[in-house]
């Protein structure tokens, strides 16, 4: 379970809190999607959760392990957390299979390799390993950046505005595939959308954000109307 307590996220040069009391619980397994209007601060949520942001006040855990809390900053890397952004940063001077094999530069070359012709095979990609980023359009990039974040099997995949530089036809091609390779793998995923329609695509929670903190959680109408099997019960808000 991913559990983010009364986030508190404070930058140095402004007046107020970005982070307000921020609470939500996410089940292991699920997908959820944050909305709420631009400077709400889900951006800085999923920096804090990624271990970028130091918190004020609160805690962050992941499977019971305090990840950032009074006395514990754990470093990124050491998060188990996989990370996908609008920005597609590809290393240019990587082939596509190079760029999805980044993570896992300590495994031995045999086990480096099967991972990545998986990985590329989930997102439908395999042809494609020997090209360079300069040659794949943008939802492929994006697909490789995809590949590259799940490569590592990350215990929480954070998603930032993910398909909003791609033109629209992509977008919704995308996010589905994306939600039907998330649900597959049973990925802890949490991801942050201005489009309401891709948040109700793609996720089993949707969270509303306002202000800093959350400000509704509902299941997804494709959970509430039993298309994904969600047997939790929706959560009580900690901050209402
Ligand atoms: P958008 O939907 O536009 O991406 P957001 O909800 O992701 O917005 P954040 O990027 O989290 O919003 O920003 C929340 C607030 O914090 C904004 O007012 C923003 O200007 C401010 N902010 C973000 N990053 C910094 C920073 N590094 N230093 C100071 N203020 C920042
Ligand atoms: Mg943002």
């Amino acid at each position: 379970t991913l559990v983010l307590d009364d986030l508190h996220v404070r930058y140095a040069n402004a007046a107020a809190p970005v982070l307000r009391g921020l609470s939500l619980t996410l089940p292991l397994g699920r997908v959820a999607c944050l909305l709420g209007p631009s400077g709400c601060g889900k951006s800085t949520a999923l920096r804090a959760i990624a271990g970028f942001e130091p918190l004020a006040a609160g805690h962050i855990a992941l499977g019971g392990e305090v990840l950032s809390g009074p006395g514990v900053h754990l470093a990124p890397e050491r998060r188990g957390v996989g990370l996908l952004f609008q920005e597609i940063a590809l290393f240019p001077h990587l082939d596509a299979a190079a760029n999805a094999g980044f993570g896992l530069r300590r495994w031995t070359r045999d086990a480096r390799e099967r991972r990545v012709r998986e990985l590329l095979a989930l997102v439908g990609l395999d042809a494609l390993a020997a090209r360079m980023p300069h040659e794949l359009s943008g939802g492929q990039q994006q697909r490789i950046a995809l590949a590259r974040a799940l490569a590592p099997s990350p215990r929480l995949l954070l998603l930032d505005e993910p398909f909003s530089n791609l033109d629209a036809a992509t977008r919704d091609g995308l996010a589905t595939e994306v939600r039907g390779i998330l649900r597959g793998a049973g990925q802890t995923a949490l991801m942050v959308t201005h489009d309401p329609d891709e948040a109700e695509t793609m996720a089993d929670w949707i969270g509303v954000m306002a202000g800093g903190r959350l400000v509704e959680w509902r299941p997804s109408r494709a959970a509430a109307s039993g298309e994904v099997h969600c047997p939790i019960d929706p959560l009580p808000l900690a901050n209402p």
